[in-house]
C-alpha cells in the first residue's frame, strides 16, 4: 500500500471512532477519543516514534534526530458534532506518514521530529477551544478545568478519567528545547482550491477562533396577538434580529469591537420570538448560519458552534 492510500485508510478507521453511530462525533476525553488514540499510538510506534501522552491528553510521537532542535508536525484528533473525516486526522496521518518514510529508509535528520495529535481543538465538549495546543504552548487557562459538559461532568474529572492529572497541566508546556517550526496539513474548509483547480494551498498563518455566547432575549409574541395586529409572518422580526447577530459577528471577525469579543457575549433582542418548537428551529437556523459562514469564508469562527440558548422562557 502506498503512503497516500494508507493515510486515507487510516482516516477511514479513525472515522469509526465516534460517540454517535452513523456520524463522526469525537469529543475531548471521550470513549471515542480513547479508541482513536489507541490507533494513533500504534501507528506512531510503527513509524519508529517513542510515544507519550501528556496530562491534557495529547499524544506526542518523537523521532530522534542528530541535532538538538525539534520540528513539530500534527493536528487535532477531536471533532465537532457530525464532522468530516479529514478535519484534523488528515494532518496527523500525513505527519506520521512523513516520519514513517524517514524511518523506513533508516534516515536520521539533523533535527528531531515530533508529531502532536492534539486532544482538543474544536471545543465541542466544553465550549472552549484549543485545550490541547494551549497546554503545549503554556497558555492553558486553569479556570477552564472547572467547566462542565452537557452532562455536568467537570473538565478536571474528565481529564482524570482519561488518564491525565489536571493539577499537572503546567508540565505539558513544551520543554523540548529549540523548536524549528510547526507544520500542519489541514483540509481546506471552503471552496477556493477546488474552484481554482489547485491541489494544495500553502499559508504561513491561520485564523484563530473567537467564540461568543449569543443570548436571545425578549418575549414570545402569542399567535393570537399576531392575528390581532395583522402580522403575517411571525418570523420576520426575529429574522431581523438574526441579521443583527450576523453583523455583530462579522464585526468581531474583522477585529473591530474588541470589547465585545472579550465579553464573548452578544445579546440579540427581539420582542417577538416564536415560542417552543418554532423557537428551537429558529435558534438552530442561527447556529447553522454561523457555522456555514465560518466554513464558507474560512476565516475566524464567529460564534459558539451550538444553537443560541433561549433565555427568559
Ligand atoms: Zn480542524
Amino acid at each position: 500500500m502506498n503512503p497516500s492510500q494508507q493515510v486515507m485508510e487510516r482516516c477511514d478507521l479513525l472515522a469509526s471512532c465516534s460517540d454517535e453511530p452513523g456520524s463522526i462525533t469525537r469529543p475531548f476525553a471521550s470513549d471515542a477519543m480513547r479508541r482513536a488514540q489507541q490507533y494513533v499510538r500504534e501507528w506512531m510506534r510503527q513509524a519508529g516514534m517513542t510515544v507519550s501522552r501528556d496530562n491534557i491528553g495529547n499524544l506526542r510521537g518523537r523521532y530522534e534526530g542528530s541535532g538538538a532542535a525539534t520540528f513539530l508536525l500534527g493536528s487535532h484528533i477531536d471533532s465537532v458534532r457530525d464532522a468530516g473525516k479529514y478535519d484534523g486526522p488528515l494532518g496527523v496521518m500525513i505527519a506520521i506518514a512523513a516520519v514513517q518514510r524517514a524511518h523506513d529508509s533508516s534516515k536520521r535528520l539533523p533535527f528531531s521530529l515530533e508529531v502532536l495529535a492534539f486532544a482538543d481543538e474544536e471545543g465541542l465538549r466544553y465550549g472552549s477551544t484549543y485545550l490541547g495546543s494551549r497546554a503545549v504552548a503554556g497558555a492553558f487557562d486553569l479556570s477552564d478545568l472547572e467547566r462542565s459538559d452537557a452532562d455536568g461532568v467537570v473538565m478536571a474529572d474528565a481529564i482524570r478519567a482519561s488518564g491525565g492529572d489536571p493539577s499537572n497541566i503546567g508540565e505539558d508546556r513544551w520543554s523540548g528545547g529549540d523548536v524549528l517550526g510547526y507544520l500542519e496539513v489541514h483540509i481546506e474548509q471552503g471552496p477556493v482550491l477546488e474552484a481554482r483547480g489547485l491541489p494544495v494551498g500553502v499559508v504561513s498563518a491561520i485564523a484563530g477562533q473567537s467564540r461568543m455566547e449569543i443570548a436571545l432575549t425578549g418575549e414570545h409574541f402569542p399567535a393570537a396577538r399576531l392575528a390581532e395586529v395583522g402580522l403575517v409572518n411571525r418570523l420576520v422580526p426575529a429574522g431581523q434580529a438574526l441579521s443583527a447577530a450576523m453583523e455583530l459577528a462579522g464585526r468581531v471577525a474583522l477585529g473591530a469591537p474588541l470589547a465585545l469579543a472579550a465579553s464573548k457575549r452578544v445579546i440579540v433582542e427581539s420582542a417577538d420570538w416564536p415560542s417552543g418548537e418554532a423557537f428551537a428551529r429558529q435558534a438552530e437556523v442561527i447556529g447553522q448560519i454561523f457555522r456555514s459562514k465560518d466554513a464558507r469564508e474560512g476565516a475566524v469562527a464567529f460564534a459558539e458552534k451550538r444553537p443560541p440558548r433561549w433565555r427568559g422562557q
